[in-house]
């Protein structure tokens, strides 16, 4: 079980949708506080308390460094798992330290970026 913990960061606030507060895709919720978390940890609605990206999730697989809050995306895995999503902030660089890191995901994994409205699919083998 991953030890990690979301801490202030508030990434995933941002970049995607909350139904229940009809909070849309790329736009602060007005319940995260910028350097501090979720002000209403407690009672965040059912799709919040559901979600983990992979950096809290998988300490085994991530590396400590690629932190949502200092690289500006996080990652999460496709539905059938045969990939990785990689939810980028507006202001996000594929670093040389990440992109060697996704060559290795991408032998055996599909990577898929999303910024914005904007999805851009890597099949594996292809980076
Ligand atoms: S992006 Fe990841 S680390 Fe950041 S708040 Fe969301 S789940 Fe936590
Ligand atoms: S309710 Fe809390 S956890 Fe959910 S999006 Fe808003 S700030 Fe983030």
């Amino acid at each position: 079980m991953s030890k990690r913990e979301c801490g202030p960061c508030t990434l995933c606030c941002k970049l995607l949708a909350v139904q229940e507060l009809q909070k849309p895709v790329g736009k602060y919720c007005k319940h995260a506080k910028f350097g501090c978390g979720c002000q209403i940890y407690a009672d965040r609605p059912p799709t919040c308390q559901s979600f983990e990206c992979l950096w809290v999730a998988d300490d085994e697989a991530i590396p400590v460094k690629f932190h949502p809050s200092v690289y500006k995306f996080f990652f999460y895995m496709t539905k059938n798992q045969d990939g990785v999503i990689l939810y980028c902030d507006y202001n996000f660089e594929l670093k040389p330290e990440l992109k060697q890191y996704l060559r290795h995901i991408n032998k055996h994994l599909g990577v898929i970026f999303v910024k914005g409205s904007q999805r851009t699919y890597n099949p594996p083998g292809t980076l």
